[in-house]
């Protein structure tokens, strides 16, 4: 019997997407969201590739996502010594049938939310869970307000700090990754970026990502930059850092980098940063524990190297929603861990051994789901 009453936690993009595809396989859900609804338009922004991409066409959110999108159609990769090393065309509309696209999470969120309020599923907002508690027949949820929810059963959308996971396994932990991540938005009024350009400066221990994510606004260029680095650096030296700390930071990563000025004026003119140590899920031996089951940053950390985790999201929703619709939630998790972790796994294992784009496109791009086609009858 389809579970007809599903709590979801969580309104990123796992959450949201979630949501719209259990609608279209005929089931019920509402999403609880920790912050207000002012708030969750918040982070910077991601490539998202073609895999993800097509997800969003099954929900009727493609296109809008693309008008709000750079598509990003050549990637130039630079060395320290301002040199490009290598040009590669993206042709992945010819080959996958969608574009790379590089854009501000706001914007995808604002698309899934305004589909989500369209089709009459309700978020509700300032509703941080707390615990969980597993009944034979329900699942009931505690939120940090002290309600309590009752449904049929639990996703656990809510991110990289999930509290959901506890549910599913107590011992499972977060380890710092050896890498931080930053992330900005900026403007800079006398640099020409070339159109549908992604530029990657690269030395062995930091990469240094940026181009245009929206075709139209001022503030459009969005910038990542990734580091190696063995300790954790404490919160008060980063994520709680001033802006001028965190461009110190930036420039002593680039020192002795024969870098042009308008990279330095990008990170003058950032007024966003989004700093981010990077972790990874630890001693997860299941995805689900009776009636809860965890999906995107809950369940799995992508490495920043690899750009999947906003796609993962996608077809982890995509995956659960069609087991959903097909089975019993015991096989339908059990089903959508085979099949997801899997992808996860491999994908994520290719990226430490393979060279940037052509192999790894193709890797991601073969991931074929049709919500059409049934699951394991
Ligand atoms: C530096 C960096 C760069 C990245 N670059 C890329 C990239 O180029 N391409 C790409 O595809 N991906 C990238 N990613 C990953 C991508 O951002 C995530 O994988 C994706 O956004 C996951 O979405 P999610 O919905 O699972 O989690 P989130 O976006 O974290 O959403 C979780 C939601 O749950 C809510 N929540 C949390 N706790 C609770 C609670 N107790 N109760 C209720 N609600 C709660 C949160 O407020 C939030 O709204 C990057 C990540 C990082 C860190």
């Amino acid at each position: 019997m389809k579970s007809q009453n599903v709590i979801i936690i969580g309104s990123g993009v796992a959450g949201l997407a979630t949501s719209l595809f259990l609608k279209k396989a005929g089931m019920e859900s509402t999403i609880y969201e920790s912050r207000s609804d002012e708030e969750l338009e918040t982070g910077a922004g991601f490539l998202l590739s073609p895999n993800g991409v097509k997800i969003l066409d099954e929900i009727g959110c493609k296109n809008e996502v693309i008008a709000n999108a750079a598509v990003i159609k050549r990637i130039q990769q630079i060395n320290s010594e301002n040199e490009v090393e290598a040009i590669f065309n993206n042709h992945s509309e010819k080959y996958h049938h969608a574009p790379l696209i590089n854009l501000m999470r706001a914007q995808i969120i604002t698309v899934l939310l305004k589909e989500v309020q369209r089709q009459g599923i309700e978020v509700k907002y300032n509703k941080k869970l707390t615990s969980i508690k597993q009944q034979p027949h329900s699942v009931q949820v505690l939120f940090e307000d002290e309600t309590v929810i009752t449904g049929d059963i639990v996703i656990g959308a809510d991110g990289t700090f999930s509290k959901t996971r506890e549910a599913v396994a107590f011992n499972a932990k977060l380890d710092y990754s050896g890498f931080w991540g930053l992330q900005g938005v900026s403007y800079v009024k006398d640099f020409v970026l070339e159109e549908a350009t992604s530029y990657f400066y690269n030395d062995e221990h930091f990469q240094f990502i940026f181009g245009k994510a929206h075709p139209t606004n001022q503030l459009n260029i969005l910038w990542q930059a990734f580091s190696q680095r063995p300790e954790k650096l404490p919160a008060k030296h980063f994520e709680k850092a001033s802006k001028e700390t965190i461009r110190q930071l930036l420039y002593q990563q680039m020192e002795g980098w024969n870098i042009p000025k308008h990279l330095f004026d990008m990170i003058d003119h950032t007024e966003m940063f989004f700093p981010r140590s990077i972790y990874e899920i630890k001693d997860l031996s299941v995805w689900s524990k009776g009636r809860v089951v965890l999906v995107g940053d809950a369940v799995h950390t992508a490495n920043p190297f690899v750009g999947q985790g906003a796609s993962y999201s996608l077809e982890d929703a995509m995956v659960i929603a069609k087991m959903l619709r097909d089975h019993d939630y015991r096989d339908a998790f059990y089903y959508y861990e085979q099949d997801r972790r899997t992808r996860t796994e491999e994908l994520n294992a290719l990226f430490q051994h393979m060279n940037i784009q052509h192999d790894i496109d193709r890797k991601m791009n073969e991931y074929h789901i049709k919500w059409e086609e049934e699951t394991y009858v």
